[in-house]
């Protein structure tokens, strides 16, 4: 698979890490696989460990179009990729 660039190849592929990662989902209201922007706060299933008074954000995600790294448009690019992207994603 032919990536658009390594930085998005790089954050990608660490999805349930702490720190930025691309992600591929379906949005339940029209079925269609969108690309998104996530960040985490601490690893995936390490949420209980965090204890605070204030109100932390540890997880948020935002509808992507284009690759914030190097100007590709994402769904144009891994039009034929995105299937494989999302087994990958998993
Ligand atoms: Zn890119």
């Amino acid at each position: 698979m032919k990536w658009c660039c390594e930085s998005f190849q790089n954050s990608f592929n660490n999805k349930n890490n702490r720190g930025f990662a691309y992600i591929i989902e379906k949005l339940t209201s029209d079925d269609e696989l969108y690309f998104f922007i996530q960040f985490r706060a601490v690893e995936e299933g390490k949420q209980q460990e965090l204890k605070s008074n204030t109100p932390v954000s540890i997880e948020g995600k935002e509808c992507i179009w284009f690759c914030p790294n190097c100007g590709k448009n994402l769904k144009k690019f891994y039009k034929k990729s995105m299937k494989e992207m999302v087994a990958q994603n998993e």
